[in-house]
């Protein structure tokens, strides 16, 4: 991260959290992805690839940091956060495991727009590449991620878009791509479709 930009820090509250309904259709959407290699973890063991789903108002379920690597996660794996400042670089969750710096760029979603319900962050080189190529819906390559620029950026690209679901690319995040909509499978669809539509033509 770039000099300048205070250090990332994830708050845990303590408390249980209640699983919602639509868990098992996220979980399953998750596992989807991953057996995709779209969720997963590098060689190195740093793992990669987030969902969430949005609970009331401003509070979203995520899974945790550091589970991209494993293939079905459990409710445990998962965390509930009820806070998030990217000008203090601060996410606030409840749970047993600390959110991911991730979690800033989906709470900017849900910030942006109230008809989001749920975001799908993954790595996908083939299709990072390839989208930006055509040149897809991006946020600008000078912006990395994690940063306060970042949540500015998809929070103006997100009230720009006229229809859900959308998917887009962050430039500045290498392999970095985000869809969001209003529910859980049709994300999942427009990942799934736009991985097939780009490796099949490869
Ligand atoms: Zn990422």
């Amino acid at each position: 991260m770039d000099e300048g930009y205070i250090k990332f820090q994830a708050e845990q509250v303590a408390g249980s959290i209640v699983q919602p309904a639509e868990f098992d259709q996220l979980n399953r959407a998750r596992t989807e992805l991953f057996d995709f290699g779209l969720i997963g973890s590098y060689d190195n063991g740093i793992g990669f690839g987030n969902l969430s789903l949005r609970e009331q108002g401003q509070h979203f379920l995520i899974t945790a940091s550091a589970t991209g690597g494993e293939r079905v996660l459990r409710f445990a794996q998962y965390c509930l956060v009820e806070s998030f400042s990217p000008e203090r670089n601060l996410v606030r969750a409840r749970g047993g495991l600390p959110a991911s710096s991730e979690s800033m760029t989906h709470g900017a979603i849900y910030a942006a727009s109230p008809a989001v319900q749920c975001v799908m962050h993954i790595h996908s080189r083939v299709m990072f590449d390839a989208l930006l190529a055509r040149p897809a819906l991006h946020t600008p390559a000078s912006i990395p991620y994690g940063t306060p620029a970042m949540a500015q950026a998809v929070s103006s690209l997100v009230k720009n878009q006229r229809q859900l679901p959308v998917l887009f690319v962050m430039a500045g995040h290498d392999e970095g791509i985000i869809a969001y909509g209003a529910e859980i499978d049709s994300v999942k669809q427009l990942i799934v479709s736009t991985f097939l539509e780009i490796t099949q033509h490869a």
